[in-house]
């Protein structure tokens, strides 16, 4: 756990020299005990990443009072039955990719009187297999949530698919920006843009990322599962 701390400035420092823009790092603990999560806030990390639920929640409650202040995304697929307690503890759902799911988002939101901030996934590989929206149908899916009172969209997550050749991401997060600006231009508060990972974030940040979502590089690598 020691060199949580030096692979976080090494990514600062790595981000810091290559743009002046500021690009939002989320740490993602999945996998990892919640005391990675104490010691990454320790460190100034103010955005944690989980992907599952009933994994997530537990860590969050030994971690208590020192999660105060900082934001906790959700980075995983998201079950619509889950979303109820997707709602009640986290900040941002990156994963939104149905409407079933918006639905049962908004109601949970409304009834706890939250309006809930969600990315909407989007499929930029077109593998069937993946979830996401498709990158043709992004625009109309977006408006098609209009209609929920207590959700808003705070931008796009882009997740390339796994390639051998990370340089052939590039041209996955060149679409997700291309799509991200075209839509911000016409929505107020259309601000994030969540692509990159461990393996990729440079090239994503050089594309236009304003939001990186990294686990391995500041934790080690997962003992098990990648979801
Ligand atoms: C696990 C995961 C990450 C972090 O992956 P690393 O390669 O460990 O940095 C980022 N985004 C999502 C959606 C993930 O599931």
């Amino acid at each position: 756990m020691e060199n949580i701390n030096k692979n976080i400035r090494i990514i600062h420092d790595t981000i810091n020299s290559m743009v002046s823009r500021s690009i939002e790092l989320v740490a993602v603990t999945k996998t990892f005990p919640s005391q990675y999560i104490v010691e990454a806030l320790k460190c100034g990390v103010k955005h944690i990443g989980e992907s599952r639920i009933q994994e997530a929640l537990p860590k969050f409650e030994q971690v208590g009072e020192a999660l105060k202040g900082a934001k906790k995304h959700f980075i995983g697929h998201l079950q619509t039955n889950k979303a109820k307690k997707a709602v009640e503890n986290f900040d941002l759902i990156q994963s939104l990719d149905s409407l079933d799911l918006a639905h049962s988002i908004n109601k949970h939101a409304l009834s706890c009187q939250k309006i809930q901030e969600c990315l909407i996934e989007v499929k930029v590989s077109g593998e069937s297999s993946k979830t996401g929206i498709s990158p043709e149908n992004v625009k109309d899916f977006y408006c098609s949530l209009c209609k929920f009172s207590n959700i808003a969209i705070r931008g796009l997550m882009i997740i390339p698919p796994l390639l051998d050749d990370i340089e052939r991401s590039r041209a996955y997060f060149k679409q997700g920006y291309t799509l991200f600006n075209e839509m911000k231009e016409q929505n107020d508060g259309f601000d994030i843009l969540s692509m990159g990972m461990s393996d990729d974030y440079k090239i994503a940040i050089e594309e236009g990322s304003n939001m990186i979502r990294i686990g391995s590089a500041i934790f080690g690598s997962r003992v098990y599962g990648n979801c």
